[in-house]
């Protein structure tokens, strides 16, 4: 029998995995073939594979550096910011790590400790929470098989099929479907471009450089046609001015958008969730890494000693990731309200005065 079964080695999985590998006896699974060694038929995580300063103060605490293999190209300095309703953009200065979100998630795989079992390729089916182990039912090699545990994590992400086991949630995270699509990059801008247009969304879209491509992708309703919506999206881009031609790798995934802290989820003593599986994202910039490192890095802390009393201490340490996505909330209303959306972005505050000739930046909007 395991001590605590990881089931999910995004970023919060094989965090924790790494920091307790040493600890307890753990066995992680994920359905991606994530492993060094092979190539997984199971598609890479959907993600802008931007690391926000929050995601870097993460890894510095958490005494990561990240390998040059890893980066892409370019390294971005700041957001392109276009309200395409009130038709204005503006720049402004931040600092992200801009990184090829698969080669990522295998380095993390790649620091875990060798005595912790891995199951990956493998699919969590179910589990049942008996009076003093949890029983794990897996799906492995088109075999079901059944692993035992006395705590089962939930690192499994925005649709965490372990959040479904444990509880009729009350009250849940407003859930998105992001589509995204790669295309040629055409545009050549060094930024971040972030998108906003109430016919398209009430959260936002994107334009991320990579390595000579780009990735479109939005965030939208999951019952307002998202589909439609999104070739909406890309007209509307095209009328001002951006080629795309064909796009390949389409991808969509939920995205969770937590709207105040009852939605934050952490399960029980027996079957514990972390990372988007609890909710814990940013619900203004979707930026989940940082959330997922800190809660798995909360959850370390409260294991590491013992078991005994761990929930506690980690629904105690977790009041502060809560406190982050209430005051996120509250910025909400500025980013997201077209009237002080526009009102701030024309004061020009804070944003950056970029020379016309070497910045588009009167596209036709
Ligand atoms: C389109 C998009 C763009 C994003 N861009 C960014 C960005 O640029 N920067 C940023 O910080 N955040 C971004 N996010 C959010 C970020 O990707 C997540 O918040 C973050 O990955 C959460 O990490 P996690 O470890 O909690 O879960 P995940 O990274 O989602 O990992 C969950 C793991 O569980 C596995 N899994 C799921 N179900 C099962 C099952 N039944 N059986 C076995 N394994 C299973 C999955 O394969 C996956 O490996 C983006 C999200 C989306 C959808």
């Amino acid at each position: 029998m395991y001590d605590i079964i990881i089931i999910g080695a995004g970023p919060s999985g094989s965090n924790l995995a790494r920091l307790l590998g040493d600890k307890y006896k753990i066995l992680l699974v994920d359905k991606r073939a994530l492993s060094n060694d092979n190539n997984s038929s199971i598609p890479s995580k959907s993600c802008g594979g931007l690391l926000a300063p929050d995601a870097q103060e993460m890894l510095a605490k958490l005494g990561l550096g990240i390998p040059k293999e890893i980066l892409v190209s370019p390294q971005l300095f700041a957001v392109r910011t276009i309200d395409i309703q009130n038709k204005i953009e503006r720049l402004y200065q931040r600092f992200y790590i801009n990184i090829d979100r698969e080669k990522f998630d295998r380095w993390l795989v790649s620091l875990i400790p060798c005595n912790v079992d891995k199951k990956f390729g493998c699919l969590f089916k179910g589990l049942e929470i008996l009076e003093n182990k949890v029983k794990v039912t897996l799906s492995h090699n088109g075999s079901n098989i059944v692993e035992e545990s006395r705590l089962v994590v939930g690192a499994d992400g925005a649709n965490s099929f372990v959040g479904k086991q444990i509880h009729n949630v009350l009250n849940p995270p407003s859930k998105y479907i992001s589509i995204q699509q790669q295309f040629h990059d055409n545009c050549h801008q060094p930024y971040f471009t972030a998108i906003f247009d109430d016919e398209i969304t009430d959260f936002y879209s994107w334009i991320i450089p990579k390595d000579g491509k780009i990735l479109v992708g939005s965030a939208l309703k999951i019952d307002d046609n998202p589909k439609e919506k999104f070739e909406l999206f890309k007209d509307k881009l095209e009328d001002m001015g951006f080629k795309f031609g064909n796009g390949s790798n389409t991808s969509g995934a939920f995205i969770n958008r937590p709207r105040n802290i009852s939605q934050i989820n952490i399960g029980n003593n027996k079957v514990v969730l972390m990372g988007e599986a609890s909710g814990a994202i940013s619900p203004s910039s979707a930026e989940g890494i940082s959330y997922a490192l800190k809660s798995s890095y909360y959850l370390y802390e409260s294991l590491c000693i013992e078991m005994d009393g761990f929930y506690d201490r980690y629904k105690s340490k977790m009041k502060s990731i809560e406190a982050n996505i209430a005051l996120k909330n509250m910025k909400i209303p500025a980013m997201y309200n077209s009237t002080l959306r526009n009102i701030i972005m024309k004061t020009g505050i804070k944003s950056i005065t970029a020379s016309r000739e070497l910045y588009p930046i009167s596209s036709r909007i």
